[in-house]
């Protein structure tokens, strides 16, 4: 909402929207809104998964995403792309806050590759239908994002010595 109003108070010139006031207001308005339903949704997010760890006096194993954030903050910067970093950026931080609170260890992996080897055998993954993927070598056949979380566990499992 924030970027349509963008849009269409701007001119190819100069950024028309920038001299309304109660048009920034309302961007700004929404821009809030937007970054408090990411906060809410980070810390909501956090807190369930590091107390289900707590529980079952689990590990929490993470990709290392600082890469990722990095890489996207040289996309353009669009609103999108912006929000979608902001998420990565606060649910990791509020996962980093509550396993301090309570205690619970938190182990993060090299991500890469961790949605295209094969969690059996690391050969590399063939796309298979809607994001599944299939290993030609051993047959191991799975969506894409059980398949990061297999390959998370697993190498968690490695830095912990246990594998
Ligand atoms: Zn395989």
């Amino acid at each position: 909402m924030a970027e349509d109003l963008q849009k269409k108070h701007s001119s190819s010139k100069y950024n028309a929207w920038l001299r309304r006031r109660g048009v920034l207001n309302r961007i700004r308005h929404f821009h809030r809104k937007a970054r408090r339903i990411v906060e809410d949704w980070a810390k909501k997010t956090s807190y369930e998964i590091v107390t289900l760890a707590k529980q079952h006096q689990y590990v929490v194993a993470k990709e290392d995403l600082t890469g990722l954030v990095e890489s996207l903050r040289k996309l353009p910067k669009d609103h999108k792309v912006a929000l979608l970093m902001l998420s990565y950026a606060r649910l990791e931080f509020w996962i980093d806050w509550q396993c301090q609170k309570k205690g619970v260890p938190l182990i993060a992996v090299d991500p890469k590759g961790t949605s295209s080897a094969c969690p059996r055998c690391d050969s590399r993954l063939k796309e298979s239908g809607y994001r599944r993927l299939r290993c030609p070598k051993c047959n191991f056949e799975a969506d894409r994002d059980t398949v990061a979380v297999l390959n998370i566990e697993k190498r968690a499992l490695i830095q912990m010595g246990e594998l």
